[in-house]
């Protein structure tokens, strides 16, 4: 069956790296890197940087290094640094060489900054913290110098020597890089290049006390590694002065050139690893891999293919606009790919009995049927057919509304891939609640049409004798409201949905899926893609929803 053609959509790094190849810069050296900081899992947001940058270098023959920024050591674990690769792995890209850490130039990143103190550009500041707010200035106010800005060459390398030596308590003193307290732009008001810490780090140990600030590590990292287009986001823009102060005035081997595009924002989802955090610590969520969260690994686990995500990713828009993405978008490309490859089953949700008055009590059919309706190399299934069946409550209806497609009494529907059978009696409990159908099917109809008589519509079932009992996870969307992080006033947690996962303890799927494997994708015929879950145990299987057939969230909620 053919793929559907993923629309590219424009890219304006692409069009500048490609302007920059024609005029014979940066030839044969288009090299990117992602930088994830190892403070917690990745999610979507992220998934559409990896396109971008791996992107681009596949798209020019070029590189792109995995570095992780790893100036917070105490946000920082090893956990997420194995879920970071694990995830790009899984997405379907590889970084170049070995993963890099910005920590691996930490003995550089000293040196560096004993060079900008040696040319009278960097000085140690006493100020407290609260002090050097103060000095800051604002928005509308210029900075103040610090006192200690006149600090000579020597006593500052002296006391920058002592910093890293441990002879000072954390917060004591910081390196600030001298540029101007003056300027319009708050980050080169003497940013902070170096901070005392006096913590572990979970790649150097125990053998700095001193860390880089993030973007004085940034840059020059990027610089380190021959990067020529550093890709960010928006936020980064004013920061840009900065990235290039440091790039000029320290003696990098290379010059990178950094570019902003507008970040990712889904609605009705959050995308900062700092509140996914919180929802995981709080246990709002079961995990970082929640099906429900908009994690990779959470994503993943949902049933949600690289594929589907890499064509989201290609079929946004890389801008510098801000713009809020559909997350029904997201939704759509999962549909899409899942549609071709995942193999189709039939799963009773809410089942009601129906008993074929007229099939012999013990007698087995076995019916073969398609795995895939468009793709023959997906072979073939077999179904059980037997006197009792199950299918879904919703698929019968005791008066049938007009144009009803279903079952109904004295009417006849189709079993999928199997015979027509009519209604003819319903059995109900005191309160009227269906118990069971009694039904005869035709025995001319198993591949054709009757004869002399009118069929609804094709149902789905399963046999109620030979089946394999599942436990359904049914999810919805994890927040209620389209933008959860917008209202100032309200916690984002305030917009939880409370009926964002539904679990059915006992649905019923056809037997051949005792089989099926963890991971392993269906389509359940009329109900939506399913997976299954890695808490599926031999006794008990768990299907994962990972989406409906068609968008009804409107339908449920407008
Ligand atoms: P978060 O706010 O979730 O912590 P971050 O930007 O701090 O995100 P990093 O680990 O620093 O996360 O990000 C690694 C790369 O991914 C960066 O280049 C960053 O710009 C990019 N990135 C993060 N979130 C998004 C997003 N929503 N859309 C696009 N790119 C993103
Ligand atoms: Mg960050």
């Amino acid at each position: 069956m053919a793929e559907k053609t993923v629309v590219q959509a424009s890219n304006f790094v692409r069009n500048i790296i490609k302007k920059d190849l024609d005029q014979g810069i940066n030839t044969g050296q288009v090299a990117t890197r992602f930088p994830p900081e190892p403070n917690g899992y990745l999610h979507i947001g992220h998934a559409t940087s990896m396109c971008l940058n791996f992107g681009l270098a596949e798209e020019f023959s070029g590189t792109c290094n995995l570095r992780f920024d790893d100036t917070n050591p105490e946000k920082e674990s090893d956990e997420y640094i194995q879920s970071i690769k694990r995830d790009i792995k899984w997405l379907g890209f590889s970084w170049h060489g070995e993963a890099r850490f910005a920590s691996n130039y930490f003995d550089t990143l000293h040196g560096y900054a004993n060079e900008l103190i040696k040319k009278g550009l960097a000085y140690v500041c006493d100020l407290s913290p609260e002090q050097a707010r103060q000095y800051r200035g604002s928005l509308t106010e210029p900075g103040v110098d610090s006192p200690y800005r006149q600090r000579s060459v020597d006593e500052n390398l002296d006391l920058f020597a002592r910093m890293t030596a441990g002879e000072f308590a954390d917060g004591a003193k910081v390196l600030r890089a001298k540029i101007d307290m003056a300027s319009p732009n708050m980050n080169l008001r003497d940013p902070i290049i170096y901070r005392i810490r006096h913590i572990n780090h979970h790649q150097t140990g125990d053998k700095w006390c001193v860390y880089p600030m993030y973007d004085f590590t940034h840059g020059l990292s990027d610089a380190l590694e021959g990067i020529t287009y550093s890709v960010c986001t928006l936020e980064f823009e004013d920061h840009r002065p900065l990235y290039d102060w440091f790039i000029a005035n320290v003696s990098t081997p290379g010059t990178p050139k950094q570019y902003e595009f507008a970040r990712l924002e889904l609605n009705y989802t959050v995308t900062s690893k700092r509140k996914l955090k919180q929802l995981v610590d709080s246990h709002a969520v079961t995990g970082w891999d929640d099906p429900r969260m908009p994690t990779i690994s959470g994503m993943r686990r949902r049933g949600y293919t690289p594929a589907a995500l890499r064509n989201f990713c290609a079929a946004t828009p890389v801008a510098r606009s801000k713009g809020i993405t559909e997350v029904s978008r997201l939704e759509s490309a999962v549909r899409d790919d899942l549609d071709v490859h995942a193999s189709r089953a039939m799963c009773v949700l809410d089942p009601i009995k129906v008993t074929l008055t007229n099939w012999p009590t013990d007698e087995i059919q076995t019916l073969t049927v398609p795995a895939h309706p468009k793709d023959e190399s997906m072979g073939s299934r077999q179904l059980i057919w037997t006197k009792e069946a199950y299918i879904d409550r919703a698929d019968f209806a005791m008066q049938a509304p007009r144009k009803w497609k279903r079952l109904a009494p004295q009417q006849s529907a189709r079993l999928r891939g199997g015979y027509v059978v009519t209604c003819n009696e319903v059995i109900t409990d005191a309160d009227g609640k269906v118990l069971e159908l009694l039904c005869t099917y035709d025995d001319s109809t198993l591949g054709k049409k009757p004869e002399g008589y009118k069929v609804n519509g094709v149902i789905h079932w399963v046999s109620a004798s030979h089946n394999i009992p599942i436990e359904v996870r049914l999810y919805d969307r994890l927040f209620n409201d389209e933008n959860p992080d917008g209202n100032k006033d309200r916690d984002f947690t305030e917009y939880l949905n409370p009926g964002s996962l539904s679990v059915t303890s006992r649905a019923y799927a056809e037997a051949g899926l005792i089989n099926s494997q963890v991971g392993q994708q269906y389509q359940f015929e009329r109900e939506g893609y399913f997976c299954v879950d890695p808490d599926s145990t031999s006794e008990n299987k768990v299907f994962n929803r990972t989406v409906t057939l068609r968008d009804s969230w409107g339908k449920q909620n407008g």
